[in-house]
């Protein structure tokens, strides 16, 4: 074995030599293969031996573990494959000399120091696995790709796979507070059972600082998406890096009152078009997040508008100035709220008190909630900040059915935020009533009565791991010339 710099070494496996090095971002491998390729041009020698070199990078977040023990060097990496670049496991072994062991550890420990950057290693981790979400593939998606990537990593984990409804939420009002994190193998439904499982935890202030981190394995799997990104958020190997490196990062919560019950909803509340979608294409689970497509287009051939009598404490109303205070808190990353920071609301940036006021216009539907994506199809809530205190507020007129086709395009990109038919508010709370009989409310993905309700926000309650900046959601909102065009 040899060394060229403190960064770099070689080791030997199979009479193969490789070299490992790494710089303060990426982390390489270099190994020769020797490949015989027979030649018909020269009769004493029919077979040429040749060295090919296999060189992969990946960034150095993406080192999982690096040990030396016993003479061998072993190092586990993730990189991204195949056409979606999903995050693959590897990993590369060789043989150290004896007398080079230690300088090969501190090698290992300074690799492992720039792969970390601080973040508590080897986690205890509470896996809660819905073997009844999106697909039926939760438990297979764990095996195949969480597990291996937590193992390789050094965590220990307890593991439960969901019996029945509100499994989990029983599991979180009585978890141990030593755990680093509970991971979350499903979609949207089971992070609100866990949610409102600390909710009724007997110190929910310290089970509510207990980070969630989802695995997306749900048909809807919002939060996923928020925290990682539109390709990362519907890769379980990119969550599960998330799990060893993501930062804690504290997110608003709602308070969801009807009737004498409360809930902890951490994501929406949704009545009309977008609530009867997803009830209404359950039969279609099987198809994943494209029965969502099919709710729409039935939607869009019913167009049945939804009476609702809304009243909101609105805090700012104007589309432009949210844009601005989304890329100010985007190029600056502070936790501080622009709009006025701390558990209190006061005046909006333009001095507007956030007094009650209605909205009594016809409309198709209402959303309410956090996080830029409601699902892969569907960009919500393009500026959503995680912890401005605030709930966004996004409530669509009426539009004719050729219109509301038009708006399925760049949807996903949030595109339809600048229309003028779309109603957008940042509020502090506000009050539902349902006018008609006939409806559904859906509340984080799930169905709840369709009957009067209210919400307000709890600041900075809930705790997530996320591997973005402090403050800000992967998602990006490119804001383009769309403003006014419509
Ligand atoms: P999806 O995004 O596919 O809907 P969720 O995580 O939202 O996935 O879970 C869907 C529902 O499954 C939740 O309401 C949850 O309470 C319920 N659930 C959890 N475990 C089980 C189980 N073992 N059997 C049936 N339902 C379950
Ligand atoms: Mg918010």
């Amino acid at each position: 074995m040899a060394h060229s710099s403190t960064r770099e070494i070689s080791v030997s496996s199979n009479g193969r030599v490789s070299k490992l090095a790494f710089t303060d971002t990426t982390f390489s491998t270099e190994t020769g293969r020797e490949t015989i390729t027979p030649q018909v041009s020269c009769w004493h020698n029919l077979f040429r031996r040749r060295v090919k070199i296999e060189l992969i990078e990946t960034s150095i977040r993406n080192v999982v573990a690096a040990t030396c023990a016993k003479g061998i060097l072993d190092v586990q990496y993730l990189v991204p494959r195949g056409k979606k670049r999903h995050l693959c496991l590897k990993h590369i072994q060789g043989t150290v000399n004896t007398d080079d062991e230690r300088r090969v550890k501190e090698w290992c420990d300074a690799l492992m120091d720039l792969a970390y950057q601080g973040v508590t290693r080897c986690k205890l981790l509470r896996i809660l696995i819905n073997p009844h979400g999106g697909t039926g593939k939760a438990g297979t998606v764990f095996t195949q790709k969480v597990e291996p990537i937590l193992v390789a990593a050094g965590c220990t984990l307890d593991v439960t796979y969901t019996a029945y409804a509100n499994h989990a939420l029983e599991i979180a009002r009585d978890l141990k507070l030593k755990y680093d994190a509970v991971v979350i193998v499903s979609g949207d439904g089971l992070i609100h059972e866990v949610l409102n499982g600390f909710a009724q935890h007997e110190q929910p202030e310290r089970a509510f600082c207990i980070p969630i981190a989802p695995i997306p394995a749900g048909s809807g799997n919002a939060l996923s998406l928020n925290l990682l990104g539109y390709e990362d958020g519907v890769d379980p190997s990119a969550a599960a890096l998330n799990v060893l490196k993501g930062q804690q990062m504290s997110i608003d919560l709602f308070s969801f009152t009807q009737g004498t019950r409360r809930h902890i909803s951490f994501m929406s509340q949704t009545v009309g078009l977008m609530a009867d979608l997803d009830v209404g294409t359950e039969r279609l689970r099987w198809m994943g997040e494209f029965r969502f497509v099919i709710g729409y287009l039935w939607g869009v051939f019913t167009r049945r508008t939804c009476p609702v009598q809304l009243s909101m404490k609105v805090v700012e109303d104007d589309k432009s100035r949210m844009v601005s205070t989304l890329q100010s808190r985007r190029a600056n990353s502070t936790t501080i709220d622009s709009f006025g920071g701390d558990d209190k609301h006061p005046d909006g940036p333009d001095g507007s008190t956030d007094e009650w006021v209605t909205f009594d216009k016809p409309i198709l539907w209402f959303y309410a909630g956090q996080g830029p994506y409601v699902s892969r199809e569907l960009m919500q809530f393009p500026v959503s900040l995680p912890d401005d205190g605030l709930i966004d507020i996004s409530v669509q007129g009426v539009m004719n059915r050729r219109k509301l086709l038009d708006a399925m395009e760049g949807a996903e990109e949030g595109r339809t935020y600048w229309t003028n038919s779309n109603h957008y508010f940042k509020a502090s709370a506000y009050r539902m009533k349902p006018l008609g009989t006939r409806g559904v409310l859906v509340v984080d993905g799930e169905q709840l009565p369709f009957e009067e309700f209210e919400v307000s926000v709890h600041p900075r309650l809930g705790t997530v791991l996320s591997p973005c900046r402090q403050g800000c959601y992967a998602a990006d909102f490119r804001v383009s010339d769309e403003r006014g065009s419509k």
